[in-house]
């Protein structure tokens, strides 16, 4: 398809594809948003979480029921 292709990385909180470009500041994340979203998120489960860190891949707040 394209000749020129580019990295791409996941943004870490929405899954959204991220083009790896010195043009992306906030990479691996899609925004600001999203990175402020993630360091909160983590700061929220160390705290949350007595026990070793569960990697969710969603954000539903569903921790220990789909555990
Ligand atoms: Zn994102």
């Amino acid at each position: 398809m394209g000749t020129n292709t580019q990295p791409m990385v996941a943004c870490p909180t929405c899954r959204k594809p991220v083009v790896w470009t010195a043009a992306e500041k906030f990479k691996p994340f899609c925004s600001e948003r999203c990175k402020m979203i993630d360091l909160g998120d983590w700061a929220t489960e160390a705290h949350k979480i007595p026990g070793p860190p569960l990697l969710s891949e969603d954000d539903d707040g569903a921790d220990f029921e789909s555990y």
